[in-house]
């Protein structure tokens, strides 16, 4: 099996890149961002303290993750229950980025991550894929862009989905998470040492994608 791992930062694009690379190579696109949010959304709703070792190591025992594939799409089920649609609030994002940094938490997840790439031909994006989750993937990309281009696309979307956000808030926000994200003690987001290194800020989906896919081609 192949492995192609997509890690960066928050709002870098690596999402909508590495559902297209896969849907190119016919590979299984797993978004690990997703597994932290499910967890996220169990703390969230048990109204755990994260803070609290005890509890939180009891939770992450109580919780089993799984991933499935419906029309093509990544769903994912938390203790049997479809929580996909609601993976994406700020709420749990915000969760998502402190959990994440927590060791029961990496613990929970990584038995499944690196399950699912020896089973599939994988893309994988999230922070910590070509470091220390698939350190022997074939293609390693760190895909990211200025904190200014990614609130900007942050933005727009909201724009477009009819609210009324705050450009400066959604900024501060991508910076702050970059900070959590960089600097936690496990597994932190940094760019492997044999990772390819794509800045999107001026670049299109397709030139982005096209890249990644030229430099797929040389290994596999
Ligand atoms: O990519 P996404 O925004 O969905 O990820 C949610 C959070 O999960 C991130 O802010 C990050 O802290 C965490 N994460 C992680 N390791 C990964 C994927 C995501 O720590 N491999």
């Amino acid at each position: 099996m192949a492995s192609i791992a997509i890690d960066g930062p928050a709002g870098a694009g690596k999402s909508t890149i590495a559902k297209a690379v896969a849907k190119k190579l016919d590979y299984i696109y797993v978004d690990t961002g997703a597994m932290y949010r499910a967890i996220a959304h169990y703390l969230v709703t048990n109204h755990i303290d994260i803070e609290d070792e005890k509890a939180l190591a009891e939770a992450c025992n109580q919780v089993t993750v799984e991933i499935q594939y419906e029309k093509g799409q990544q769903q994912v089920y938390l203790n049997g229950e479809n929580v996909t649609p609601y993976l994406r609030t700020e709420e749990t994002g915000n969760m998502a980025s402190k959990s994440s940094a927590k060791a029961p938490v990496r613990a929970a997840l990584l038995d499944l991550q690196r399950n699912m790439a020896k089973q599939y031909n994988v893309v994988m994006d999230g922070r910590d894929i070509g470091t220390n989750v698939l350190p022997e993937a074939e293609v390693k990309i760190y895909l990211t862009a200025s904190s200014k281009e990614r609130a900007n696309r942050r933005y727009k979307e909201l724009i477009e989905k009819g609210e009324q956000p705050d450009f400066d808030k959604i900024e501060a926000d991508i910076i702050e998470r970059d900070k959590r994200d960089m600097n936690r003690a496990i597994a932190p987001l940094k760019q492997a040492e044999d990772a390819v290194l794509i800045d999107s800020s001026d670049m299109s989906i397709d030139e982005v994608v096209d890249k990644i896919l030229s430099v797929a081609q040389t290994v596999l």
